[in-house]
């Protein structure tokens, strides 16, 4: 496995993987690796032949405020583990790599990126946007890996690529969760013992609403309202908004009569957590069957 944090070098070693006739993946991280990422890597690595894992702690995608500096870090432990992946290249760069002192031209996100996640911190798609598109130039990827797990990110690059004609896949990875259902996050480091405990329950709001759906509830409102009767049950959480949704325009749906995607946000004392499961209704749904 190879690793540099110059973006000289990533381009040098994809270079002479693509002249070697290799398709090139990317896993774009922020580092502190867990088995959330490692499933992207190991997704990656079954579709591409060279596969490279950036580390980046984007400062762009963090409001002055926010948890930048307390991030968790751990660069041998990440390394240790994207070698035993079979990972082809680390590209872990340095902020002052990545962005010029006077970078001014940032990727406008669009209307995707102003709502739910966008609503609570304004900045942060344009720092994913333009993180993103930087990675792509520097790596030229074939396909580019993300998880579910931030869906609306999944869906912002998604049509970043697509209405900027960007030359890449972009490949949406399912939820890893840990038993108890809490999906896997850098930030679960952050919680206490008590909120440990507490913070499955964006998933059960969500397993809620699936439940709910599979009975052939369609009011969208009856789901969002069940999602956030759960989270308010919860004494550590702090619901920020409970929703099902259309799965790529992301707009609030009136009733579940096809593909919807149930998104939660919480925050779990000083710490927001995230989550979202995908709701079938209608003709196609599960929420039909059994119906004869
Ligand atoms: P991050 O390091 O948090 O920026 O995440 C890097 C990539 O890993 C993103 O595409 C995330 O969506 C993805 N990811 C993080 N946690 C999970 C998880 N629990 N399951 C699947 N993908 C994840």
């Amino acid at each position: 496995m190879e690793r540099s944090g110059s973006k000289e070098e990533v381009r040098q070693a994809v270079g002479a993987a693509r002249r070697e006739g290799k398709r090139v993946a990317l896993v774009p991280t922020m580092g502190a690796l867990h088995e959330g990422h490692l499933s992207l890597v190991r997704a990656a690595c079954e579709r591409a032949d060279y596969v490279i894992v950036s580390l980046f702690v984007n400062p762009m995608q963090f409001a002055p405020g926010e948890d930048f500096e307390a991030y968790p870090r751990d660069l041998d432990g990440d390394l240790t583990l994207l070698a035993a992946e079979g990972a082809d290249f680390v590209f872990a760069p340095s902020a002052e790599t990545m962005y010029a002192p006077d970078a001014s031209v940032t990727v406008d996100p669009g209307p995707l990126g102003a709502v739910w996640e966008g609503a609570s911190r304004p900045t942060h798609f344009r720092g994913v946007c333009t993180v993103v598109a930087k990675l792509f130039a520097i790596t030229s990827p074939a396909l580019g890996f993300f998880g579910e797990k931030d869906y609306q990110q999944l869906q912002v690059v998604r049509r970043m690529a697509r209405d900027l004609d960007l030359p890449v896949r972009v490949v949406g990875c399912p939820i890893v969760r840990h038993a108890d259902g809490l999906a896997m996050s850098s930030r679960n480091a952050y919680l206490s013992a008590d909120q440990r405990a507490a913070a499955p329950v964006l998933y059960h709001a969500l397993r809620t609403a699936e439940t709910l759906a599979l009975g052939g509830e369609t009011d969208t409102r009856a789901l969002a309202g069940a999602m956030a009767e759960t989270i308010a049950a919860e004494p550590l959480a702090r619901i920020d908004y409970a929703a099902v949704v259309h799965p790529e325009t992301l707009e609030p749906l009136d009733a579940l009569d096809g593909p919807a995607r149930a998104i939660v946000a919480a925050h779990v004392g000083a710490t927001r957590l995230i989550d979202n499961m995908a709701l079938v209704g209608g003709d196609g749904g599960e929420a039909k069957a059994g119906d004869a």
